[in-house]
């Protein structure tokens, strides 16, 4: 038997089955968590739709009033989710600290937006006005890197505008996201919020269930383009939140003392397992020698361990699966580019990785071409900036990309020319619950976050007047 508990209807339940979550700094069982059957989903489902009316019918300034609770409740807990998270994900007890409260902080922001009636004409003829009304029940679905802040880009706007959910967390992450239900159970009304744990086989029923009007979903570009099949046969709402390959570029007049830090930050937090790490460096010939060797010295300096332990700076990648397919790469960039750091395994139990610097490397090899997501990161030598550009742009993804430079005129005029969805200068992954955030082609379909991410969860009615 579990603490944990699966949140369906307002009640607490155990799951149909039993399965470990395992830490994988240890390769040791957290705990046996329970996870849902197709049954129990359709039970969730149900109860979302039955808690629509009410929750739609409530004024916003109530919702919000419980959106804050929420936050309330994360805040107050953050102890406890912190080290939950730890254990189920691998991060630093830090980074897991910040994400917690980063998470109450995107659940407050969205209490500060409203969804006013908007007048569009108000002449002789006719008068017309926008409403944004609630879609109904929202299926959303989070990968394993960020399970809290993930969620926290979907929960707080779908139950701002009206809408009830059914949350899937990923199933080797899921410990956060019943914790959540738990600590909330008594604060939402019946129904509003489900949640639902998984052994990665509910995802594929919640999209094409027939009382879900919209999926939110994070993850990768291959599932996300099954939940675009799914959802098509009911035409369903989607947003597409997916993979990146995000270049950094670093111009000559950069000095490489001050800059590597911050970009080694940017490709490794979280040990490079985030969405928007910068995947590959293109870095101006000029400078090339030096700023490898900074990469590799703070590379090489870098604590990495069990989250739980004091000082550790990086923890191992979340799952064997990711830990293989990483692995795999760096095998692969051994024979492409050569690695000046990292490139080992760590003897014992967890899936370790130390961080890895491959320099001498260029596009077309998998390293650069495909996305690592953990923490290895391509150094490649450029003489040309447009041609950088060119080379960045030549990707299927355009998630994020950012331009390094002493002079902001030049970053911006490359900025403008780059085909993401963000472009950040002199830093790279600033992502705040008011700048709306989305991808471009293979990154993904529509927006979170901002007023923009706001408005996904509703549908656009128009009531239009003869005078
Ligand atoms: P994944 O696609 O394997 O899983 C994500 C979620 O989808 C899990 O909850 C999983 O159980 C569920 N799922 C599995 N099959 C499904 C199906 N057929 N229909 C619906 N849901 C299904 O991704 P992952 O490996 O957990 O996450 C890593 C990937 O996520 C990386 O590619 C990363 O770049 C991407 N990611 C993107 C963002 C972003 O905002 N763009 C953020 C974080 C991670």
């Amino acid at each position: 038997m579990s603490e944990f508990k699966l949140l369906i209807g307002g009640k607490l339940v155990d799951g149909a089955k039993f399965s470990p979550v395992l830490n994988p700094a240890t390769e040791e069982s957290v705990t046996d968590c329970p996870r849902g059957s197709e049954g129990q989903l359709n039970e969730a489902v149900a109860a979302a739709k039955a808690a629509f009316p009410g929750w739609s019918a409530t004024p916003i300034d109530e919702r919000k009033k419980v959106v804050n609770a929420i936050a309330d409740a994360i805040e107050a807990n953050a102890d406890d989710l912190a080290r939950i998270l730890t254990q189920e994900q691998g991060k630093p007890i830090g980074d897991a600290t910040m994400e917690v409260y980063g998470t109450a902080a995107f659940f407050r922001y969205f209490t500060s937006l409203d969804l006013p009636v908007k007048v569009i004409e108000d002449s002789e003829g006719k008068y017309v006005e926008a409403h944004r009304r609630p879609l109904g029940v929202i299926g959303a679905i989070v990968p394993w890197n960020f399970p809290m802040i993930l969620m926290a880009f979907k929960l707080p706007p779908a139950l701002i505008s009206g809408n009830t959910v059914v949350l899937k967390p990923a199933p080797t992450t899921p410990l956060t996201s019943l914790k959540l239900g738990e600590l909330i159970k008594d604060i939402v009304p019946a129904g509003v919020v489900n949640i639902i744990a998984d052994e990665n086989d509910l995802g594929a029923p919640l999209t094409a269930h027939p009382d879900v009007r919209k999926i939110s979903f994070t993850g990768s570009t291959a599932t996300g383009s099954k939940v675009m099949e799914g959802a098509a046969g009911l035409l369903k709402r989607i947003t597409l939140e997916l993979g990146g390959n995000d270049a950094g570029i670093v111009l000559g007049n950069v000095d490489p003392k001050e800059a590597a830090p911050k970009l080694f930050q940017s490709a490794f937090q979280n040990s490079g397992q985030v969405c928007i790490a910068m995947k590959r460096l293109y870095v101006h010939d000029s400078i090339y020698d030096e700023m490898c060797d900074e990469l590799a010295n703070i590379a090489n300096n870098t604590i990495v361990g069990d989250g739980l332990e004091q000082g550790t700076q990086l923890g191992p990648l979340q799952n064997k699966m990711q830990y293989e397919k990483v692995w795999d790469l760096i095998e692969d960039a051994r024979k492409s580019g050569k690695i000046i750091a990292g490139g080992e395994k760590v003897e014992g139990k967890g899936y370790f990785i130390r961080p890895t610097i491959v320099r001498d490397i260029e596009d077309g090899s998998r390293l650069v071409d495909e996305e690592q997501f953990g923490p290895v990161l391509p150094v490649i030598r450029y003489s040309d900036a447009d041609d950088a550009v060119s080379r960045a742009n030549a990707s299927d993804y355009g998630l994020g990309g950012s331009i390094w430079s002493s002079s902001n005129d030049d970053a911006y005029d490359l900025a403008l020319k780059m085909e993401s969805g963000s472009v950040w200068i002199n830093k790279h992954a600033d992502l705040a619950p008011n700048i709306p955030f989305g991808g471009a082609r293979f990154s993904g379909l529509g927006t979170e976050l901002g007023e923009e991410g706001l408005l996904e969860f509703t549908q656009l009615k128009v009531i239009n007047m003869a005078r």
